[in-house]
């Protein structure tokens, strides 16, 4: 067991094998003493770890055909504004379920007519809306189905009347996924995919093609698509770190095994927040969360803060405090992230309410 654990919501722990491999490859890639940032892109080497990435995403999540995974840069932060660039039309819907979701928002706002179907900001996004009207004539829905910040999660791949579109940062890998239903999913890499400094964008192909507008190079998912993810330079590193993440969800099991485990940690760590005098989980028990785990000091305790921050630090304990918006603490427990590294956070909420 290492004597640090990191529960940083992203970037984020990856699994030593990721950072071993990547350590070698800025060393060695295409050949002795030839780095991973010193080939072309256009090398057969490189085009090589291209087309295996793209595999394993396929792999990974049995992605059917008709559809295409690009890797582009400006994380998701930029898919917010490509998503509305090639969808949006006459009307695009948003479900408002945090930051996250509320930035997308604000970015089809700026390129047409886009309306909330329903929020939970009345709540401080400790829930997730049920049961909304999803606008018929609407081109598209767009759903975050974690929100980081928050610690909800939308459990189910829901029925949808129209294109589905999905943020899934923070749990893409992290369970099986029903690809079809949706037109387009994107997150950042930087939550269970790798680091930051590239988005994934699968995307079914014959979603795109159906607004007038003009679409600039660099926001166009279809001449992306066409040139492979390659239309300019691509972020080279953040793909390799990609690729050896893949890799290493692959061979530990794929996204079931993830679920697996995620449900194991994700279980431990509710269950002493519940039990534990101390603490108060924040988000609502049916929308809880199985990556971010969000908890405040119980009422009457709330000056502990910083002292318990400072305990779990004491202990190695690292990345728990919450989102600037949300306060109190987040511990995010992606894929990387060990059942033993959750055993020694529940250890020290112990320790701290025996102290
Ligand atoms: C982290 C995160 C983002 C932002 O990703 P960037 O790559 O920094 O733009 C967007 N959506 C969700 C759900 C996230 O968790």
């Amino acid at each position: 067991m290492s004597d640090v654990h990191v529960f940083n919501a992203g970037p984020c722990l990856l699994p030593d094998q990721v950072y071993d491999r990547a350590a070698e490859a800025l060393r060695s890639f295409a050949q002795p003493g030839v780095s991973v940032l010193s080939v072309s892109h256009r090398s057969d080497e490189w085009v090589r770890i291209m087309d295996e990435t793209r595999d394993l995403w396929k792999r990974l999540l049995n992605i059917p055909d008709g559809y295409d995974v690009l890797f582009l840069a400006g994380g998701a932060s930029m898919e917010f504004l490509r998503v509305p660039m090639n969808f949006l039309e006459h009307k695009a819907a948003y479900l408002d379920t945090g930051i996250w979701a509320g930035k997308a928002y604000k970015e089809a706002c700026g390129i047409g007519n886009a309306v909330i179907a329903a929020s939970s900001a009345d709540k401080g996004y400790t829930y997730i809306p049920k049961d909304f009207d999803i606008p018929e004539d609407a081109d598209y829905l767009h759903i975050t189905t974690s929100n980081t910040v928050y610690g909800t999660r939308l459990k189910k791949d829901i029925d949808c009347p129209v294109p589905l579109v999905a943020d899934m940062s923070s749990d893409i890998l992290t369970r099986p996924v029903d690809i079809s239903r949706y037109a387009l999913i994107y997150g950042g890499a930087q939550k269970n995919a790798g680091t930051a400094g590239v988005s994934f964008v699968i995307v079914r192909k014959d979603a795109l093609g159906k607004v007038s507008r003009h679409i600039p190079s660099m926001l166009d998912y279809s001449l992306l698509s066409e040139h492979k993810s390659m239309f300019n330079t691509p972020p080279v590193f953040p793909i390799f770190v990609m690729h050896e993440t893949l890799r290493w969800t692959l061979e530990n099991g794929g996204v079931e095994e993830m679920q697996r485990r995620a449900r194991a940690k994700a279980d431990l760590l509710y269950a002493e927040v519940d039990r534990n005098p101390l603490f108060r989980g924040v988000a609502s028990r049916e929308d809880r969360s199985e990556m971010n785990v969000t908890f405040v000091m119980s009422p009457g305790n709330e000056s502990l803060e910083q002292e318990f921050l400072d305990f779990a630090f004491a202990r190695g304990i690292v990345g728990i405090k919450g989102h600037r918006y949300a306060g109190g603490f987040r511990a995010s427990i992606y894929n990387a992230c060990t059942l033993d590294d959750v055993k020694s956070l529940v250890q020290a909420m112990k320790d701290f309410e025996n102290r």
